[in-house]
């Protein structure tokens, strides 16, 4: 079979296999374990959502990946190249690849900085283009995440939220990365504007080539942007699917919990019917034997108690959908 012209011969953008990330606690022997045994694919072109309450590690997940953390163990591949194993030199070059869009926006620009000089800080830091290039380069992302040019010379905080959300992503894309890990990038705004922003993130993935790794606790939002979803239970997948696949059949019990969550389109106060979750999740310092799930599912059996469960294939019409729950063992 022959490719179209530009198609990656390799499909996968990110492989990421058995990543682990514990945090020493400070003043004792015990570790938080945030990220355990974590192995998923995101294809080019592909956005990937990684949901779970607030806590499961998916931030931490996210920077991970990005280099920003460096893991306990396991392997990280972008494009075929491994993240884990480059020199300093090279790693700053691998980081034009993938960008971070960060939930508190405002948090992360600084607030001395004109807007234009925020954007062209990634050129500049890379050597790329003379100050004249640079400001032409400004001006184009500006105007590709929907501000006048005029933005360029105003500081952060004459922006509302969503337009310093805009400038965020502007930064984000500057060095035309593949790969965009995506921090809850609306959950601090305006519903009001959200979808402006989840929009743009859609027409600039389309535009550019971009990759997501969208990380959120809204299942709703995670719907509407994603092809495909890995849920995360106290630092682990525990169900990955096609989006239509995940909401139309979920089979993990946190999956369908987390579903059952959300407020009904036809009755906006209710919730639907299946159980709701009980309880808190476990402490990460002293993740429960056997399923880490186990202390809060409505269908817990004596193995899940002891034995951690695999990842089970459990059929898609289109993709892979695997489960970590013993219910679909053989
Ligand atoms: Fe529930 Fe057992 Fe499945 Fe864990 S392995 S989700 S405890 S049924």
């Amino acid at each position: 079979m022959t490719l179209p012209a530009g198609t990656p011969v390799n499909p996968d953008l990110l492989a990421v296999n058995g990543l682990q990330k514990y945090f020493p606690v400070k003043g004792s022997r015990r570790v938080v374990h945030a990220v355990e045994d974590v192995t998923f694919r995101l294809r080019h072109g592909e956005t990937l959502g990684v949901v779970g309450e607030s806590g499961c590690g998916k931030s931490t997940l996210g920077r991970v990946i990005l280099r920003l953390l460096r893991p306990t163990a396991g392997q990280i591949r972008l494009d075929g190249r491994d993240l884990l194993g480059l020199s300093p030199r090279e790693l700053r070059m691998a980081r034009r690849d993938m960008q971070l869009i960060f939930q508190d926006v405002y948090a992360s620009l600084d607030k001395r900085q004109k807007v234009g000089s925020i954007i062209e800080e990634p050129l500049k830091v890379h050597g790329i283009g003379n100050r004249k290039e640079r400001r032409d380069r400004g001006i184009e992302l500006l105007e590709m995440v929907g501000l006048d040019s005029s933005a360029a010379a105003l500081y952060p905080h004459e922006f509302s939220g969503g337009q310093r959300q805009r400038i965020g992503i502007a930064r984000a894309i500057a060095l035309s990365p593949k790969l965009v890990v995506a921090d809850e990038p609306i959950s601090a705004l305006d519903v009001s504007i959200q979808s402006q922003i989840l929009n743009l993130l859609v027409d600039l993935r389309k535009q550019l080539g971009l990759s997501y790794l969208f990380i959120s606790h809204d299942m709703t939002v995670v719907e509407h942007i994603c092809n495909r979803v890995a849920v995360m239970y106290l630092g682990q997948i525990v169900e990955t699917a096609p989006v239509e696949d995940l909401y139309s059949s979920p089979r993990h019990p946190y999956t369908r919990a987390l579903l059952a969550a959300i407020p009904r389109l036809d009755h906006p106060g209710q919730r639907t019917q299946r159980p709701l979750l009980n309880g808190e999740p476990p402490n990460p310092e002293n993740p429960p034997p056997g399923c880490r799930f186990h202390t809060r599912c409505p269908s817990v059996m004596e193995i899940c108690r002891n034995v951690s469960p695999d990842e089970f294939s459990v059929g898609a019409e289109e993709g892979f959908h695997g489960v970590r729950c013993h219910l679909y063992g053989d």
